[in-house]
């Protein structure tokens, strides 16, 4: 046996709900050399974060920086810093993470207010306005705008009022959507919205992109009791990334430089231009699963272009398939979460992995493993490329 110094993972195309793959250019810029955390070149680095995750995001919010963990950090620091033992809070849950953000109210001491869907279907605004009119004074309402447990993409549309009207706060997942999507935080009113790095970024987990309004800033400072973590108290966080100057951790200067880079890379590409390759592909994905004979999850008008989830067909062994895809194509899909676990596959056409080649290889690869395991399919390839013909 032969022992090896470094690390070969296996070449994967993650097409699961993520990670995604990761730019060769922000794994090259992530080889750069440390500096320190108030290094003036870094000073630098910090302000064009800021710049371009406010571009990706649509908002002019002073608060805007990435959080040292994954989009989890994003979620927990945004329900934390606004809540206090006795507040109440709604959240509209269609899916994994909307029950995740249901469960950190809770964490949090807050009376949690829960909107149930089906996980396949949105929340209305309607639904989170019925429920601030029974708990009036909720201090935050929250729904997740790509719910990558179901593939739904959250319209966004008339929460603004409904936050506007009951005088609360809007918090929005955008793990998902964040440079797949148009997030569009100021227009949609939204005041705390948080996301992740690994997934439509195509940079590696490890951090969580947040922006968080005037408002937002102005109740996590006036906390009635100071919060208890240290690490995820955004104000202090926020002194840090805004002053160059205030010590609160070790900010991971690795993963600043894969964000910096990844962000130069969606400037470069243009937010209209990306959304409209993540449509594209989306679109042939769907039209080639469709020919192939199976069924989308998700109502068309509420699909995610980042994330597709497509019914198991009855028989067809869920692990069987997903393991030959690894072993014999190095691909990897997603399985059911939850209440879905077993009844769809999770594609996802994040970030550099939404192209053409990830879409007609693994519709050649389900095409080759279907039949073997017991599902006649038509051909999908065809119907993806007739998609991309018509652009
Ligand atoms: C992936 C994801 C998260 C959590 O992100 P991690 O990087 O896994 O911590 C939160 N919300 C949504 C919608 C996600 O898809």
């Amino acid at each position: 046996m032969t022992t090896s110094t470094t690390f070969h993972p296996p070449a994967r195309l993650l097409l699961g709900p993520g990670p995604s793959n990761v730019e060769d250019r922000v794994l090259r810029a992530m080889s750069a050399q440390m500096v320190g955390y108030f290094d003036p070149s870094l000073v630098e680095v910090k302000s064009e974060i800021t710049r371009l995750l406010r571009l990706a995001f649509g908002t002019l919010n002073a608060a805007t920086f990435p959080l040292s963990g994954t989009g989890m950090a994003g979620m927990e620091a945004a329900l934390i810093n606004l809540l206090e033992a006795g507040d109440r809070a709604i959240i509209g849950v269609n899916g994994a993470f909307g029950d995740r953000m249901a469960q950190i109210v809770e964490r949090c001491g807050a009376t949690l207010i829960r909107i149930d869907a089906e996980w396949g279907r949105p929340i209305f605004p309607e639904q989170i306005e019925a429920a601030l009119k029974k708990a009036s004074g909720a201090k935050l309402f929250a729904v997740v705008h790509a719910e990558t447990s179901t593939g739904v993409l959250q319209p966004l549309e008339g929460f603004r009022q409904v936050a506007e009207r009951y005088q609360t706060t809007f918090v929005l997942d955008a793990v998902t959507s964040l440079a797949g999507h148009p997030v569009e935080v100021d227009r949609h009113g939204v005041d705390v919205c948080y996301s992740g790095t690994q997934k439509a970024l195509s940079a590696p987990p490890g951090m969580a992109p947040i922006t968080l309004s005037a408002r937002a800033m102005e109740l996590a400072r006036g906390r009635k009791r100071k919060l208890q973590s240290f690490y995820f108290d955004v104000p202090l966080f926020a002194e840090y990334w805004e002053t160059h100057q205030a010590y609160h951790h070790t900010p991971p200067i690795t993963f600043y430089y894969a964000l910096l880079e990844a962000l130069r890379i969606v400037e470069e590409e243009g937010l209209e231009a990306r959304f409209a390759r993540h449509r594209l592909n989306h679109l042939a994905l769907v039209a080639g699963l469709e020919a192939l004979g199976l069924q989308m999850h998700v109502e068309a008008p509420y699909r995610l272009a980042t994330l597709n989830t497509v019914k198991i067909p009855a028989d067809v062994d869920d692990a069987k398939v997903r393991g030959r895809l690894l072993r014999e194509f190095g691909i990897e899909i997603g399985g059911g979460l939850g209440v879905l676990k077993g009844k769809v596959w999770r594609i996802g056409l994040m970030g550099v992995n939404s192209r053409p080649n990830s879409v007609l290889l693994l519709l050649a690869a389900l095409e080759r493993i279907l039949p073997n395991e017991g599902f006649s399919c038509g051909s999908g390839i065809a119907a993806a490329n007739a998609v991309y013909a018509q652009g």
